[in-house]
């Protein structure tokens, strides 16, 4: 489906990223892969997606919370491969806490990773889309894009303010073979939501357990965690052909919870 085209996924090296990259290398793109993690097991990974699918994977360790490194990234990745055309904004980190013990640093850190990533790579990634009058660009927004929760203020306007930007990113580009859509999974269960567990505890005064069926879980009507591949699968659909119609939408998948 993919075939000679170039996927670039911010966050890949755990959880819903390496899913979506894993997704799309199969489906023939050549992927480039960004994230944190021990530089072993990153390329043990580059080299199995690469191998797996018969497609060409690189990598790039650019820190999201920073431009000069965004930058970086972007021109190592249109030198490998010429352009990106499906560019899938999914780094993404958490903190949780009232807001006024809110650390400054943290929410500085959020709002630079979570949303102001989107906006570096998205201006970047651009003039190559227009010159060649296609692009995909999917934001992995969350359930927290649409409606909030106590105690995660900066992630909630983060990903608030990604559903704007794919909003208006949208309408700019729309003439021109370009569709920009935001995603809002609901809980799935990667090292992000594992992580938030023991925190969301400590601020409710309740068990690990009781977090995950009373608070996670409660909010949606499934009573399931989404899981990684069918977020993979609904990207890579929003990248495909058939998707062309659709933009600047805020797309849920999250088990029924902003039905509510
Ligand atoms: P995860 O912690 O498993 O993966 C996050 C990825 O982002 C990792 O590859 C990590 O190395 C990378 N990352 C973190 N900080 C970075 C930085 N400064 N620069 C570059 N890479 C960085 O998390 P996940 O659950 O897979 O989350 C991925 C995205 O999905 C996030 O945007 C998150 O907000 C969103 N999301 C997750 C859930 C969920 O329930 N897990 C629900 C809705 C939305």
């Amino acid at each position: 489906m993919f075939q000679g085209k170039t996927a670039l996924v911010t966050g890949s090296t755990s959880g819903i990223g390496l899913g979506i990259a894993r997704h799309l290398a199969t489906l023939g793109a050549n992927v480039m892969l960004n994230g944190f993690g021990d530089p072993a097991e990153i390329e043990r990974l580059r080299a199995e997606i690469a191998e797996r699918s018969g497609v060409q994977v690189g990598y790039d360790g650019a820190d999201m919370s920073d431009p000069r490194s965004i930058e970086a990234m972007m021109a190592q990745t249109f030198d490998r491969f010429g352009g990106v055309d499906l560019l899938i904004n999914n780094a993404g980190i958490q903190h949780v806490a009232p807001v006024d013990e809110f650390p400054p640093a943290k929410w500085d850190a959020i709002l630079a990773i979570n949303l102001s990533a989107a906006f570096h790579t998205v201006r970047l990634a651009l003039p190559r889309m227009k010159q060649q009058g296609f692009g995909r660009i999917v934001n992995v927004a969350s359930a927290h894009a649409l409606v909030a929760s106590p105690f995660k203020s900066a992630y909630v306007a983060a990903k608030h303010g990604i559903a704007g930007f794919t909003k208006a990113v949208a309408l700019e580009v729309a003439e021109l073979g370009i569709t920009v859509n935001a995603i809002c999974p609901g809980y799935v269960l990667t090292p992000l939501v594992e992580q938030q567990i023991p925190d969301t505890a400590k601020a409710r005064g309740i068990t690990p357990e009781q977090v995950v069926r009373d608070v996670l879980l409660a909010a949606q009507p499934t009573k399931k965690f989404v899981t990684v591949e069918q977020v993979a699968a609904f990207t890579a659909f929003l990248c495909s052909g058939d998707a062309a119609s659709i933009t600047g939408a805020v797309l849920p998948i999250e088990g029924g919870w902003t039905a509510h």
